[in-house]
């Protein structure tokens, strides 16, 4: 067992955070308030490859293993304060460039990917209805044979990128009587096809330069060639989508986590009160030591889920584990980063309420953390 990085990490480590800290925390608050989703941001994390981490160099990607991909993300959420570029970056790539790239034809693979990885094109990866969201599985949108296609009608909410993306993976009924598996089918569709709508755009409490909002399938035809994978082999592309975005999104956290422990060790070193540093109670001290040890169990498992996603067949236990246990640190960590900064840390200048803010979505999106824990209990044998 080696805890150590490569020579090759340890260089894209430091390169990412050099380029994070330099390239994407301008205006970040303004941008934060007004929602912006910045395409010139996107093409600036394109240059270094960010879109495309494990797809191999022949469609345009990085052609990093899993572990290196969670190095380079955890060291964007280091650098990259803005969360909502960090999450939207990891939606495009985790839910919809790699389940492209593990699912997709030869032509799809040479159609999309291209552009994907370059910064040209953004992707959506889209599941959850208005009515079905933990049991993603009960959808009603439904796609009929027509032809040598699909005609297809439902809609999708709360898709991240939905707003401004030009490919989505999308899920249709294609058998009722069959339910999810092999019922189920992914289609990839282009913004431009008549009949998909982009529909309303959501505010939302945080991650709010990350746009989100539904998608309409309006007797929208597909042809055959739109198949994602398997007619009916829709379950296969989910839970690819899902494994990497479980395991991987979270890299970005531990990132995220690392960098709010540095600010709230800063602020209780230099912040006086009753004419000592706040970082000499014990009170304060105790929250802070929490954080360094929940950062590095965090960092652990989800350096061994990344592995695993690589070397295993199956690592949807080790992705659970690692969403839920990461997601919950981040929480706890950006609420108690506030509470060290006190009044300070309610005020947005001080950008740790933007951290809690973006945190909570992370116990949502990507299954919420009870159907974590159910997932890891049906594991159990439970
Ligand atoms: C910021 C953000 C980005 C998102 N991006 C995307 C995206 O890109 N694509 C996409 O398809 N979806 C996306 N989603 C949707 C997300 O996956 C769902 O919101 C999530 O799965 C929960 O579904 P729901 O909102 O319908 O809540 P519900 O399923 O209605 O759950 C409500 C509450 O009930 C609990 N609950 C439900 N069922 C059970 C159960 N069996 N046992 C115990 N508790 C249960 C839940 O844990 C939750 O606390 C996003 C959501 C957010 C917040």
């Amino acid at each position: 067992m080696d805890f150590a990085y490569s020579d090759e990490q340890k260089a894209l480590r430091e390169s990412t955070i050099r380029f994070a800290r330099g390239a994407l925390n301008e205006q970040l608050a303004e941008r934060d308030r007004e929602q912006v989703f910045s395409r010139e941001l996107w093409r600036e994390c394109a240059r270094i490859g960010i879109q495309g981490l494990p797809v191999p160099e022949a469609y345009g990607g990085t052609g990093l293993d899993a572990l290196s991909c969670a190095v380079v993300l955890e060291a964007l959420g280091y650098g990259c304060r803005d969360g909502g570029l960090v999450f939207s970056l990891s939606a495009h790539l985790l839910a919809c460039v790699v389940p492209l790239w593990r699912h997709g034809s030869e032509a799809q693979k040479r159609r999309y990917l291209p552009g994907l990885c370059d910064g040209t094109l953004v992707g959506a990866h889209a599941i959850t209805e208005p009515g079905s969201g933990s049991d993603s599985f009960s959808m009603r949108t439904r796609a009929e044979r027509d032809g040598e296609g699909w005609r297809i009608n439902g809609s999708k909410t709360f898709i991240s990128n939905g707003p401004v993306a030009d490919v989505a993976v999308i899920f249709a009924v294609t058998d009722a009587d069959k339910g999810f598996h092999g019922g189920v089918t992914a289609f990839l569709v282009e913004r431009e096809t008549p009949g998909f709508v982009a529909g309303q755009k959501f505010e939302k409490m945080g991650l709010r330069t990350s746009p989100v909002g539904e998608l309409v399938f309006d007797d929208l035809f597909l042809p055959a060639e739109a198949v994602l994978g398997e007619v009916g082999g829709g379950a296969a592309v989910f839970a690819t989508a899902m494994d990497w975005e479980r395991c991987l999104l979270v890299a970005g956290h531990v990132g995220t986590i690392e960098r709010l422990l540095e600010t709230s060790i800063a602020y209780a070193r230099t912040r006086n009160q009753f004419g000592q540093a706040i970082g000499k109670f014990q009170a304060v001290a105790h929250k802070i030591a929490d954080m360094k040890v929940q950062l590095e169990a965090a960092r652990l498992l989800t350096y061994r889920a990344a592995w695993r996603l690589q070397n295993l067949r199956n690592a949807s236990l080790d992705a659970s584990m690692a969403k839920l246990m990461v997601s919950e640190s981040l929480l706890r960590t950006a609420l108690d980063a506030v509470h060290v900064h006190g009044g300070y840390g309610y005020m947005v200048e001080y950008e740790v309420e933007r951290a809690l803010r973006d945190a909570v979505g992370s116990t949502i999106y990507s299954g919420t953390s009870e159907m974590q824990r159910s997932i890891i209990a049906r594991w159990l044998g439970l």
